[in-house]
């Protein structure tokens, strides 16, 4: 059946108004033609299997720091391109950052056909450098350069790779053209946001001053605060969620094996902490 809106010419008219405040009729790719691109592009980006579920209805706000990222990825995700920043999500494992970098990415590739990439920073490093052969420095290009030119890029779990000159100096190789050419790009990372270069554990020092100076510009930084969902029974819901978050804040979280004696010792002390919270959680 031929498309109704192009009759299958991939190109459709469309009423605008041009500068000068007149109507005037335009061509745009149809629909049709934008549907297949992103699902192309879709299946370029590069989404871990894992993740490829991930939308902004699925992800499970249930306190403040997770509903304002949540709020402010579906922004992103309706406006773009016509979004100014990109987003810095700071937070422990486990807590959704991911998740919300992922549905943000599709949803954009899927509704505007926009060139998005997603990376494991890690892997994209490790990538470059066994791509790197000095006689032949096109080869890390030619992995550099999508990178570098995606519409909309998600570089997941900034800070993981050790600090070395290299590192230092691919990564703002990678960041600094991102934004000179003004492209989206969302971060996630574990470490702290702190301005301390001697906290191991903060993002300062895993990433260096020129980095996080460059990230502050270019992104809006969130921290989102949670259970690690990793830990959740199977079939849980919201409340195992903000029982497991109470007892990560009170640092007594769960060994990341822990067996089915602690989890339940846990929800009975969740139990009260539920009622004193009103048992709110965000849908
Ligand atoms: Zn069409």
């Amino acid at each position: 059946m031929p498309c109704e809106l192009c009759d299958d010419t991939g190109w459709k008219p469309v009423d605008a108004i041009d500068a000068t405040g007149v109507s005037v009729r335009r061509v745009v790719r149809c629909d049709c033609r934008r549907d297949l691109l992103g699902q192309q592009r879709l299946v370029a980006a590069n989404i871990p299997k894992r993740y490829q579920h991930c939308t902004i209805a699925s992800f499970t706000a249930y306190n403040e720091s997770l509903e304002k990222a949540a709020t402010h990825a579906a922004q992103i995700a309706r406006a773009f391109p016509a979004v100014g920043k990109g987003l810095l999500l700071e937070g422990q494992p486990g807590v959704g950052k991911t998740h919300l970098a992922v549905a943000v990415l599709k949803q954009v590739v899927q509704t505007t056909g926009a060139r998005g990439l997603f990376y494991d920073t890690r892997d994209l490093l490790r990538l470059i450098r066994s791509t790197y052969d000095p006689a032949i420095r096109t080869t890390e290009l030619e992995v550099l350069r999508p990178v570098m030119s995606a519409d909309l890029l998600v570089l997941d779990d900034l800070g993981a790779e050790k600090t070395s000159e290299w590192v230092e100096e691919t990564m703002n190789l990678i960041v600094n053209t991102r934004y000179n050419e003004r492209r989206l790009t969302i971060f996630t990372t574990n470490y702290k946001d702190i301005p301390d270069d001697t906290d191991p554990d903060s993002l300062l020092f895993r990433v260096g001053y020129r980095m996080r100076s460059r990230l502050h510009e270019m992104c809006e930084s969130l921290v989102m605060d949670g259970a690690d969902y990793r830990e959740m029974p199977v079939n849980g819901g919201v409340d195992d969620l903000l029982m497991l978050w109470k007892a990560r804040k009170r640092g007594t979280a769960l060994p990341a094996r822990s067996g089915r004696q602690a989890r339940a010792q846990l929800r009975d002390q969740g139990q009260a902490d539920l009622k004193w919270s009103g048992g709110r959680a965000g849908s």
